[in-house]
């Protein structure tokens, strides 16, 4: 370790990840801070029966080349160590309800995805064409997302005030139509309420234009860009996790790890969420008022998920996603769910390895869980770092939630009990520890329509030499996270400057 570093990144998340590369390609001194015994956060990965599961990537969009993500990544150097498969064009995600067998597809490509549900839907023509229209002038809207110059934060209040249950609603009286545009919606934790339409279409839009899965997982992406980092002479350790910010007067000079390390720095960007830096840093160096703002920002929903080994040879590999609804009055409400509904919604997503052909290895199945469920065992911690155990009544309540949980997804998959070699089950408890976030928060914060600034959390903080990255501000996934490491790392290097760098990086030809 140095002696003092330009840059100290507290969290080795997507959002660190990514500014601390930004931030050493151009010639700072940075330091990656990881608590985990493995970098990534929501990119790590974990092995059960010698099957690798994900934790918190399940597909990615926007990356065939020349589209949004392609390109950052491609300005990052990663896109040559990614190993991706390329999900169903015809239908990467699948949506389906109660006991109706027909799959409703989302088809990959516009043209291919509005043919796809025209054939569906051959009455809805002009609804399916404007939804895709308003997608795309949506998108638009935002530069950054098409890697275009313009400001980072729309002027525009309209757009955030757009809902996106009630724009849906307004394209067609057909109910099922509006409950298949909507249906992807466990992507962003879509709640009928709050969520605006500018959620919706920025997450759905960049799997449309192309969606992938990771094989052996998406701690590829943290491996790569951790290669990357010490490549431009950055730094990154695990085992470190920052319990104090030291300051002289207004500014932090240093953070203290648990293991009782002390790190200087002159500037410091924070991933973890916005609300446990500020608990970090102390009631002394903030205004009253901001800690209140942000602590008063509501945190998106938790997950409850099986990572299912499945038999060999029992379980045919889906190259899809299937989102599945007790009955299409979920759509927009799965989160208010009740101990006898639960669970309304479920996404089931498979693994991919290089060898797979047409037998799965494994599922991983979510759906919402509130923090709530979990208090009895909210004092317990629990990592591979900080092994705890919770407890024989957590097993059980883990176990009563499995069942509940695979018993309704028997209903859309008869067979799958039979294909089930072991379960193993994750909580918001297991989310709030391993990544450090609040009640174990999905996405991190509430975009909410009726109060579109309430959730905004601007990179820039009330202490001069404090950033914020990561999933809180702007949008969460992988695409989003990116863009909001770029507007971080931005505020350092100048966000005209760092734009044009990674427009020339794609203008460079890939060596033959
Ligand atoms: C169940 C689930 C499924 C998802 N599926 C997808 C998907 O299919 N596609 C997609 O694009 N996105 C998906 N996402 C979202 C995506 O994974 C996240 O938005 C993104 O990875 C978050 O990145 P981040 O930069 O905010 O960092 P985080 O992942 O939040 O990481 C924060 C890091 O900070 C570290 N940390 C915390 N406190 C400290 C401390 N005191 N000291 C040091 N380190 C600390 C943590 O250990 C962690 O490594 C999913 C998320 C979840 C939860």
């Amino acid at each position: 370790m140095k002696d003092r570093y330009d840059v100290v990144i507290i969290g080795s998340g997507l959002g660190g990840l990514i500014s601390a590369n930004i931030l050493a390609r151009e010639g700072y001194t940075v330091c990656v801070l990881e608590k985990n015994n493995q970098y990534g956060g929501n990119l790590q990965t974990f092995v059960r029966d010698k099957t690798i599961f994900d934790t918190g990537v399940h597909y990615i969009g926007g990356l065939s080349e020349g589209q949004n993500l392609y390109q950052y990544f491609k300005y990052l150097d990663i896109l040559d160590d990614l190993n991706l498969k390329k999900m169903d064009e015809d239908g990467f995600d699948i949506i389906t309800f109660g006991n109706d067998q027909t799959e409703y597809k989302h088809a990959q490509g516009y043209q291919n995805f509005a043919e796809t549900l025209i054939d569906q839907f051959p009455e809805e023509e002009k609804a399916i064409k404007s939804y895709c229209a308003k997608l795309k002038e949506t998108c638009n809207q935002f530069p950054l997302y098409h890697l275009k110059h313009g400001k980072p934060y729309i002027e525009n209040l309209e757009l955030f005030e757009e809902s996106a249950k009630e724009y849906i609603e307004s394209l067609t009286t057909n109910k099922k139509l509006i409950s298949v545009l909507s249906g992807s919606n466990l992507l962003y934790a879509g709640d009928g309420k709050t969520t605006p339409f500018y959620v919706h279409a920025l997450s759905v839009n960049s799997y449309i234009e192309s969606a992938y899965r990771c094989v052996n997982g998406g701690s590829q992406i943290s491996k790569a860009l951790i290669r990357k980092l010490k490549k431009f002479g950055g730094e990154a350790y695990k085992y470190k996790e920052v319990v104090a910010f030291n300051f002289d007067d207004k500014e932090i000079v240093s953070v203290t790890t648990k293991d009782g390390k002390e790190i200087k720095g002159t500037t410091f960007i924070s991933n973890v969420d916005p609300k446990l830096t500020l608990k970090l840093i102390g009631g002394q160096k903030l205004r009253k008022s901001y800690i209140n703002r942000v602590q008063n920002i509501e945190s998106v929903i938790s997950t409850f998920s099986l990572y299912i080994v499945l038999k060999p040879n029992t379980f045919k590999y889906r190259n899809k996603n299937y989102y599945h609804f007790k009955g299409e009055n979920s759509i927009w409400t799965a989160q208010d769910y009740t101990q006898e509904s639960w669970p309304e919604a479920y996404m089931v997503s498979m693994g991919v390895k290089k060898d797979t052909d047409q037998w799965g290895e494994s599922i991983t199945a979510m759906t919402y869980m509130n923090y709530d469920e979990v208090i009895p065992w909210e004092n317990t911690f629990n990592t591979v770092a900080h092994k705890n155990d919770r407890g024989q009544t957590y097993e059980e309540f883990k176990a009563q939630k499995a069942e509940a949980f695979i018993k309704e997804i028997e209903k859309k998959f008869p067979e799958i009990r039979s294909c089930i070699q072991e379960v193993y089950t994750s909580t918001p408890l297991s989310y709030r520890d391993y990544i450090g976030n609040n009640r174990g928060a999905a996405y991190g914060y509430v975009k909410d329509v009726n109060n579109p600034l309430k959730s905004f959390v601007s990179p820039r903080t009330k202490i001069k030499n404090l950033l914020f990255t990561g999933q809180s501000l702007n949008m969460h996934g992988i695409l989003g996270v990116t863009i909001s490491a770029v507007i971080t790392s931005s505020e350092l290097v100048g966000r005209e400057y760092l734009l044009n760098k990674i427009l020339e990086s794609n203008k460079e030809k890939d060596p033959q």
